[in-house]
């Protein structure tokens, strides 16, 4: 069954009739550009072809009711006046974090029932909750008329909802890249997305008439620690910009970046800014390589950028060196991890012809030393956040 009609049969089976409509988001990946986000960078990101459909009725109950194909435990139902940081707990707070968010802008939410269906990749590092939070807000966008969808100023705002939805109800500290590809990335073009004044610039991703396509390695890894990691090195970017005198770390002038390391007290905290500074002007690199064609230039930007990302940030793990460099053993011009890191997925360019038998090599790389197998799958940039039907 095709995922848009899931999430509409879901919606009949859980709540007796039928939607108002379907409406979907997407996952994203981020094609370089990693950690810059919060550090007022530039990111680079495509929405996926996976997407997270909500089928969604407007009632006039007063409550929030959704139920997800992905997700155990049935209905989850909160009252809208409940609605809090910490609450709900669970998946449901991605979408009662819209609730909440729309109402405190002053837009009136009468109730609401949501169903679920779902094939971007649940905590693999592609934003399955940015495209949870997207797929409601373009829903609430047409039931409501809030009318954000028609042009990117919209969207801008929209996917600013969707952040603020999953810092403050759901607790995670994510920067805004996640939401702005799900909102306002186009078919066939990533997002040259500036984190300082949240400008983007659509730059066109052709790697199909070069003969390439991208592999997306979800590495199924799972790590501890992770948050904790997170928020020690955004951390240690905040320290280091307030010793360096700058806002942020984009402030950092990379012509002049020894100066600047100079100045920082240890080693660890120059590693930390030489991976920011350096991976933002790799940014700006590659969308000049990806403006011309030249796909050796970026394949050595993304092994660039993992390798500052393993060695400097020190955000890598086994699991997407494995994928990294067994993609560039067999043949990939480029690979790196994608996100923010210890698991999570990995990217990799590859010849179009030769995706599946790559994929094929990285899943025996995995076997070989006993890890969960990994899911590699080719992609190319799917379209925005939408109404489906
Ligand atoms: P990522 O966004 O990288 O997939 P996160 O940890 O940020 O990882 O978000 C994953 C969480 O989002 C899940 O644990 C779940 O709570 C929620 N979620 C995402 N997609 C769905 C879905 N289709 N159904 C139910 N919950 C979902
Ligand atoms: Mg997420």
């Amino acid at each position: 069954m095709a995922i848009v009609d899931a999430a509409a049969s879901l919606f009949a089976s859980a709540f007796g009739d039928g939607p108002d409509g379907v409406w979907s988001a997407p996952g994203r990946v981020n094609l370089i550009g990693e950690h810059t986000d919060y550090n007022g960078g530039l990111a680079l990101p495509i929405a996926l072809p996976q997407r997270t459909y909500a089928a969604v009725r407007l009632r006039d109950h007063g409550r929030l009711r959704a139920v997800s194909t992905s997700a155990r435990g049935g209905i989850v139902e909160v009252a809208l006046d409940d609605i809090e940081p910490g609450r709900p707990q669970g998946w449901a707070a991605y979408l009662a974090g819209v609730c909440w968010v729309l109402r405190q802008e002053g837009y009136a939410v009468p109730g609401l029932d949501i169903a679920i269906a779902s094939d971007v990749p649940v905590g693999a590092g592609l934003s399955s909750s940015a495209a949870l939070e997207c797929a409601l807000v373009a829903a609430l966008s047409d039931l409501l008329g809030l009318d954000v969808l028609a042009d990117d100023a919209g969207r801008a705002r929209a996917a600013g909802w969707c952040q603020r939805a999953e810092n403050e109800i759901a607790g995670a500290p994510t920067g805004g890249m996640d939401q702005a590809a799900s909102m306002r990335a186009t078919a066939d073009h990533a997002i040259l997305l500036d984190c300082r004044s949240g400008a983007v610039e659509q730059v066109p991703v052709d790697l199909s008439s070069h003969g390439l396509t991208l592999l997306v390695v979800d590495t199924r890894a799972e790590h501890a620690l992770v948050d904790g990691q997170y928020a020690a090195r955004r951390a240690a970017c905040e320290d280091a910009a307030s010793l360096l005198g700058v806002e942020t770390l984009r402030e950092v002038d990379p012509t002049d970046l020894d100066a600047a390391l100079d100045r920082l007290p240890d080693d660890v905290s120059r590693a930390r800014v030489r991976h920011v500074v350096t991976e933002i002007e790799r940014v700006r690199t590659c969308v000049e390589a990806l403006r011309r064609g030249d796909f050796d230039e970026v394949g050595r930007l993304f092994v660039a950028s993992h390798t500052s990302l393993r060695d400097d940030y020190e955000v890598s793990c086994r699991e997407l060196d494995l994928v990294v460099d067994t993609a560039l053993h067999f043949g990939a011009l480029g690979a790196r991890m994608t996100g923010g890191g210890f698991g999570g997925s990995a990217i990799a360019l590859v010849p179009a012809d030769q995706a599946e038998s790559i994929g094929g090599r990285i899943e025996a790389a995995f076997g070989a030393e006993g890890l969960t197998a990994p899911q590699p799958f080719a992609v190319t940039a799917g379209p925005p956040a939408g109404r489906d039907r």
